[in-house]
C-alpha cells in the first residue's frame, strides 16, 4: 500500500533482474513523492509549505516547484474547477473525517480564503499570499508520484510498464496495448466499456464507493470551488492523457465542470 491505496507495478524487461531493479526504482520514486507531497503527515515539504508563514518566501525544491507550476496550470485551464487550493474548504466539509456539513459562517469563511490564486509561486519561490491557503494533494498526488515512477524506471533494458496506483493507471513503452476496463459506477465489478492504450495516464474521478453520506445523503468527495459545495454525483469521468498528472487534475476538474 502507498498514498492510502493499493499499488501494483508490471514491468517488461531484457531479463528478470531488469525487470526486478527497474520495478524497486519505481516503487522508491511513489514512496519520495509521497515524503514530499502527503497531506496527511506534517513532515512533507508540501505540509511545510502550507504552514509557512504570509508573505514569507520559501524556496521550494525543484520538483514540487515544477508539480505545483504543472498543477496552477491545470487550475488556469479549468477556470478554477480544478483547484488543489482548497484545502480549507475540505476542511470545512471534514472530508478526511468521513464529512459533515458545514455551517453558513464556516462555509463563508472557506470560501472566502481559499484557492490557488493565494499561491504566488516564481520559478522555485513560492508565497502563501492568504492564511487560508491550503494545498491539498489529494486531486494531483497519485498522478505526480505515478508520472514519477515512470521516469523513475525509464532504462534502455524496460521494454514496457504498467503501474497502477488505486485504479489510476500510467503506462509506457513499445508494449502492446493493455485492456482496461471502466468501472460501472453503479456497480464497480461491471465494466461498462474498455479502453486499449499503450502509453500515458488513465485517471478517473468521481467513484461513488468514495462518496460522503451525511445524515443519509449522498455528496461527492470531489468539491465545487465556485459554489463551495461537493459537486452532484453524476456518474464517473475518465481521462486518458499524455501524462499521469494531467489524467489526475482533469479528471477532478472535468468532473466539477459536469457532463
Ligand atoms: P480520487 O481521490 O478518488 O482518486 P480525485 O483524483 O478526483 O479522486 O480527487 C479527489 C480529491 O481531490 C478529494 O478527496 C479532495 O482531496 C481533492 N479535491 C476535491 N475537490 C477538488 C477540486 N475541485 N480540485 C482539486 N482537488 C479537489
Ligand atoms: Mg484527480
Amino acid at each position: 500500500g502507498l498514498m492510502g491505496t493499493t499499488l501494483t507495478v508490471s514491468v517488461e524487461a531484457v531479463n528478470r533482474p531488469a525487470a526486478l531493479a527497474a520495478s524497486e526504482k519505481a516503487i522508491r520514486a511513489l514512496e519520495a513523492a509521497e515524503a514530499r507531497l502527503s497531506t496527511w503527515r506534517n513532515d512533507t515539504e508540501l505540509a511545510r509549505l502550507n504552514r509557512t508563514a504570509v508573505g514569507e518566501a520559501v524556496e521550494l525544491s525543484q520538483k514540487l516547484s515544477s508539480e505545483l507550476a504543472a498543477v496552477r496550470y491545470w487550475w488556469q485551464e479549468t477556470r478554477g474547477a480544478f483547484d488543489p487550493g482548497i484545502g480549507t474548504l475540505v476542511e470545512a466539509w471534514g472530508l478526511r473525517r468521513g464529512g459533515s456539513i458545514p455551517t453558513a459562517d464556516r462555509l463563508a469563511q472557506a470560501r472566502s480564503c481559499s484557492g490557488l490564486a493565494a499561491l504566488s509561486l516564481h520559478g522555485r519561490m513560492a508565497v502563501r499570499e492568504h492564511p487560508g491557503l491550503i494545498i491539498e494533494e489529494g486531486g494531483f498526488g497519485k498522478g505526480a508520484g505515478l508520472d514519477e515512477a515512470i521516469q523513475a524506471l525509464a532504462s534502455s533494458q524496460v521494454l514496457s510498464a504498467m503501474i497502477d496506483l488505486g485504479g489510476q493507471v500510467a503506462l509506457t513503452g513499445s508494449g502492446q496495448s493493455v485492456a482496461l476496463g471502466i468501472a460501472d459506477p453503479a456497480d464497480r465489478q461491471k465494466s461498462v466499456l474498455t479502453v486499449s492504450i499503450h502509453q500515458g495516464g488513465l485517471a478517473t474521478s468521481g467513484n461513488s464507493e468514495r462518496g460522503l453520506v451525511i445524515e443519509g445523503q449522498r455528496y461527492s468527495h470531489i468539491l465545487d470551488p465556485r459554489t463551495g459545495q461537493p459537486a452532484p454525483d453524476f456518474g464517473t469521468l475518465t481521462v486518458w492523457a499524455p501524462d499521469a498528472l494531467a489524467a489526475d487534475c482533469l479528471s477532478t476538474g472535468l468532473y466539477v465542470l459536469g457532463p
